[in-house]
């Protein structure tokens, strides 16, 4: 089993398998994009089925495909099917932005992916257009129609943002009246893609839950799943639930069970931390699997208590300017 220097246990591997994309939300890409990596960069399939396949044995049991946006990396189908094959593997899971996601969705059903994480920052289509810069929201919505029609679990995240979205606030929560879904309000954080975009204003995971709670008067409690980085609620009546991820106050990291692959095979074991070690890099130099593998235990060996900890070790990029894009969330 893989465990870090401070006792928690790694059981969640996030890859992020590319890191184009066809929107350029503002909190996340500047206007003109990033400069993307040259293809021959990236892992290949293969390099990211070897490394599940070694890492599933060590515990690695929740797999989540992420980006850019992962549909629009030819061959995605077929890898999530060879994947679905790893015995061991109990979850995979997605984060998309729904953009090219509404007609595979029965194909995703069929390979048995788990849940779906959706990214929806309004519920109007001119803000979502202020907010992604691109005129997609009714391929997203029919996305998440498609989603709920096959009864796929699914999840949305909603970046919680001053002068953007504050009113979009309660008709997501009155999203989840009617349909199972998790409505997830993300605190805003500083990977915005080399300083195209200043945070203002943060809205906190305490700001956030009173909004919400002066609205809805009967918002409960309700257990957090273990190693969630949510915290969760209910309200009173409505069949799905609300979470709030204190994704920059970083309430989480006690209990976090999750390490990052980045598209060029950076891992990450702290989403705050500016890469351990290449992976790619070890496995194109012909390192074998035991290699890889006590190079993973090694990094976990060392790894910052925290974000904020991990944040003050980054050697380059601070302030932090990278794309989220290039990270997977
Ligand atoms: N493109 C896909 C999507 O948007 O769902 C997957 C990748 S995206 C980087 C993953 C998640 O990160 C999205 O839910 C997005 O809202 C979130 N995200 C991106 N930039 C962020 C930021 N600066 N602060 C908080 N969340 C962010
Ligand atoms: Fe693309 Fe997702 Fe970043 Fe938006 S949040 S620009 S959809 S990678």
């Amino acid at each position: 089993m893989l465990y870090d220097n401070h006792g928690r246990e790694i059981n969640y591997l996030r890859l992020a398998v590319t890191d184009r994309c066809n929107l350029r939300c503002f909190y996340c890409m500047p206007e003109e994009g990033i400069d993307y990596l040259p293809r021959k960069e990236l892992l290949s399939f293969e390099e990211m089925e070897r490394l599940v396949r070694l890492l599933v044995p060590l515990g690695i049991n929740k797999l989540r495909i992420t980006g850019g946006e992962p549909f629009l990396r030819k061959g995605m189908l077929a890898f999530l099917e060879r994947l679905s094959q790893i015995e061991g593997l109990t979850q995979i899971n997605l984060t998309t932005n729904g953009t090219l996601t509404a007609d595979i969705v029965p194909e995703l059903k069929r390979i048995g992916i788990h849940a779906v994480n959706l990214s929806i920052d309004s519920l109007d289509e001119a803000r979502f257009f202020q907010i992604t810069r691109r005129d997609v929201f009714p391929q997203v919505m029919k996305t998440l129609e498609e989603l709920l029609a096959h009864q796929i679990t699914t999840k949305i995240n909603a970046v919680v943002m001053p002068n953007y979205n504050l009113e979009d606030i309660i008709p997501l929560v009155n999203l989840t009246k009617d349909h199972p879904i998790a409505m997830r309000f993300i605190e805003e954080m500083p990977f915005n893609g080399k300083g195209a975009h200043e945070q203002t204003g943060l809205w906190d995971f305490p700001k956030i839950l009173n909004y919400i709670q002066t609205h809805f008067p009967e918002f409960s409690k309700i257990p957090d799943p273990v190693s969630s980085t949510s915290f969760n609620y209910q309200v009173k009546g409505h069949q799905g639930t609300v979470g709030i991820i204190a994704a920059y106050s970083r309430l989480f990291c006690g209990s976090c069970n999750r390490i990052r692959l980045t598209p060029q095979g950076m891992l990450k074991t702290c989403l705050y931390d500016g890469g351990v070690f290449n992976v790619r890099d070890l496995m194109r130099a012909g390192a074998t699997d035991e290699q890889l593998k006590m190079s993973f235990t090694d990094a976990l060996a060392h790894r910052a208590k925290d974000g904020f900890e991990a944040e003050e070790n980054r050697k380059f990029d601070r302030p932090i300017s990278e794309s989220m894009a290039t990270i997977g969330g």
